[in-house]
């Protein structure tokens, strides 16, 4: 069975990209047959799963996850609601605590600038942590995050499992380059997990078997990948989706060149009829999809 997911942090909004985002997901999860089913004309039975990721800390404002609900009812969708991620901290702390004693974690000090200062390099989402704390230590009195040691990590998981490889719906099998990313904070200084932790064992907690997301986390999933090799999780397949671009090519996003689906909704926009024209990819004018 065939198992989806939309995952906002409501942090803001939701916009036009997001309702996009949301559709693909569900319907690829209402369209996916059950090759196993007794009955071949039984209705297409996958699960769409909306699950809020609110450990956000200051950004996080937990009054807008009702907010997202009425936009995806309005939009005409179904989905099954799991455990937030503030439900889940103890997990977190379970997994980082794992890695933590494989010894593929280590804490680090650095402050933004101390990051962009000593970069690495630039990667393909910002500054590649250059390593300072990995090698003389993170600063005694100030406050740590703990950061994957990505070198030893992906030499560990392929001694456990062989070469790392994850598959694309739409751009087919790749091989895994957590490197790009560098040495991702896994642990942050406020919260008990990042995005790369938390969204990677709530997709398996969840039974998420297609993770359903933007382009612009495909970078993501070859962390992602790594991490499940790492703690024994199992495998999904990714479809990363192409993002609504405006006119001129940048991504929309919450505050800056989008209308919020609320404030559609309140202007008495017809959400059924909306989500009917995205899945045409009859997009509102100065609005574009971005090639796969
Ligand atoms: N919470 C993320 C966001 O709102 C999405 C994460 C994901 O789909 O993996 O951008």
């Amino acid at each position: 069975m065939t198992v989806t997911r939309f995952a906002p942090s409501p942090n803001g909004p939701l916009h036009l990209g997001h309702a996009y985002s949301a559709i693909v997901a569900h319907d690829l999860a209402r369209e996916a047959h059950d090759p196993g089913a007794d009955d071949p004309g039984a209705e297409a039975g996958g699960r769409f799963l909306l699950r809020i990721e609110d450990i956000d800390g200051a950004r996080s404002r937990p009054e807008l996850a009702e907010e997202f609900r009425r936009d995806l009812e309005w939009l005409g969708l179904e989905w099954e609601e799991t455990p937030a991620q503030s439900a889940r901290l103890a997990d977190y702390a379970r997994a980082a605590e794992r890695l933590r004693s494989d010894g593929l974690l280590y804490a680090c000090s650095c402050t933004r600038a101390e990051i962009a200062e000593h970069a690495a390099s630039i990667g393909p989402e910002g500054p590649v942590y250059g390593g300072r704390c990995r090698r003389e230590g993170p600063v005694e009195g100030r406050p740590v995050a703990w950061r994957l040691d990505v070198a030893k990590a992906m030499a560990e998981a392929m001694e456990r499992t062989g070469p790392l490889t994850w598959t694309d719906a739409l751009t087919g099998e790749q091989a895994a380059r957590p490197d790009l990313l560098g040495d991702v904070v896994l642990v942050r200084k406020d919260e008990p997990a990042s995005y790369h932790l938390a969204a990677t064992l709530d997709d398996a907690a969840d039974g998420v078997t297609l993770v359903t997301r933007g382009q612009d986390l495909f970078n993501a999933s070859h962390v992602h990948r790594l991490l499940q090799a790492l703690l024994g999780l199992p495998e999904p397949r990714w479809h990363h989706h192409p993002l609504l671009l405006d006119a001129s090519g940048t991504k929309l996003a919450k505050r800056r060149n989008s209308p919020s689906l609320a404030d559609r909704r309140e202007r008495g926009e017809d959400g059924r009829l909306l989500a009917a024209q995205l899945r045409l990819q009859r997009l509102p004018a100065g609005i574009s999809l971005g090639s796969p």
